[in-house]
């Protein structure tokens, strides 16, 4: 594999954000949030139009029949506006859940008080298509069914396909949060089917924080009208005032949008969806081995690794505590993101965002050097950690 040259670093010494959004973003994005936008004015109003296009741009081979609508807040309005939006008040929806995420999907319904059901498979293992169609198969009552994407809890890579192709055979319809996966793993509506899907500016497009965006199925659009809980939240009332006066219904975060069409240029550049997936992959495998050489284990198995953000175990020596660890790191420069497991202790490192593998590269050996400073001899994790995984697993 061909090395390319190192992105540029930042200037300012701030250190990388070794985490899933917000994430390290480039100096271009930054600069573009140096001025002020009126947003009512025709200025602002083609700035949404071009990023509603490009977004929906990103989709591929399908798109004609998706509109995008952005939503203000963090991803989690986004996701809560599409559920919904596009959930029924009198049908049951299937929520697909391996973490945090999922979890959250859930208590979203709950708060909206809406029937749901869950299918958990705990922190480890994805939910595999054949089991969705056995699921669906024995409840009539369900309708829709929610999946998460790259489930960022853990970091697992969820077979989105498999799991599309189980929900269409089974004439139900499908929400995809794709927060973390968006713009770096492909979702070609002509590939596999779904009635919508959300993420948000700060995450694979690498722009700031401020809002996020549903791209949905047009049909799905017109038959949400009246189906939102909620004023603000309402996919289908936005997307109308969108269309007829070219303005989001609500104060814009326009310096957010500023910042996210240069963010979109930027991912244009370096090869669109692909071409930002192989950077990430690039990170993720430069990551993965340099820490295995260090003697630290994944929670996940390979085959599960998404190039968005790797879970490894806390070590077991106990001269290991990551308080220590994460003030240690951010002395060199890397932020890193604590674990979300419910059973073991475990630190999250994230693949996304302006760095390189020569960034990774430099990763790995101030987690070295870090090690050696603390006095930890391995940094092998408990043994019952890797029981539980292998048990699992099984
Ligand atoms: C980041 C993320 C969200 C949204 O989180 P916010 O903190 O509200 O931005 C939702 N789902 C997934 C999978 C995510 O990675």
């Amino acid at each position: 594999m061909t090395t390319k040259a190192p992105l540029e670093r930042p200037k300012s010494g701030e250190p990388f954000l070794l985490t899933p959004g917000p994430l390290t973003t480039s100096l271009p994005v930054k600069q573009a949030m140096l001025r002020d936008w009126g947003s009512w004015d025709s200025d602002f109003r083609d700035m949404t139009a071009e990023m509603r296009t490009s977004l929906l741009g990103l989709l591929g081979r399908g798109s004609q029949d998706y509109d995008c609508v952005p939503m203000q807040g963090s991803g989690t309005f986004a996701v809560e506006a599409m559920l919904a939006s596009f959930t029924p008040k009198d049908r049951k929806t299937l929520i697909l859940c391996n973490g945090a995420y999922g979890k959250r999907a859930a208590e979203t319904m709950a708060y909206l008080g809406r029937p749901f059901a869950i299918l958990d498979k705990g922190d480890y293992l994805p939910p595999r298509g054949e089991e969705v169609a056995e699921y669906l198969a024995a409840d009539a009552e369900i309708s829709h069914v929610v999946a998460v994407h790259c489930e960022t809890s853990s970091g697992i890579l969820n077979p989105v396909e498999e799991i599309a192709d189980a929900v269409a055979a089974s004439g139900r319809k499908l929400l995809i949060d794709s927060m973390s996966a968006f713009g770096a793993i492909a979702l070609e509506p002509a590939n596999l089917q779904f009635e919508a899907v959300v993420s948000s500016a700060n995450k694979c497009i690498e722009g700031v924080p401020g809002f996020g965006f549903i791209l949905a199925r047009k049909s799905a659009l017109r038959a949400a009208r009246g189906n939102s809980h909620s004023l603000s939240l309402d996919v289908h009332a936005q997307w109308v005032h969108l269309e007829k006066s070219g303005q989001w219904r609500f104060t814009p975060p326009t310096h957010v949008v500023a910042a996210f069409l240069q963010a979109l240029k930027d991912h244009d550049k370096e090869g669109g969806v692909k071409g930002r997936g192989a950077r990430y992959t690039r990170n993720r495998d430069v990551l993965v081995s340099g820490m295995r050489q260090l003697g630290f284990e994944t929670l996940l198995h390979s085959d599960w690794l998404s190039p968005i953000i790797v879970t490894f175990f806390c070590p077991a020596d106990p001269a290991f505590a990551f308080a220590d660890f994460y003030s240690r790191m951010k002395a060199r420069g890397f932020i890193l993101y604590p674990g979300k497991l419910t059973v073991v202790d475990s630190f999250r490192v994230g693949c996304i965002g302006q760095m390189d593998e020569h960034v990774m590269r430099d990763v790995v050996s101030a987690a070295g050097d870090v090690l050696k400073e603390m006095g930890v001899a391995s940094a092998a994790p408990p043994e019952e950690a890797l029981v539980e995984r292998a048990r699992l697993a099984a």
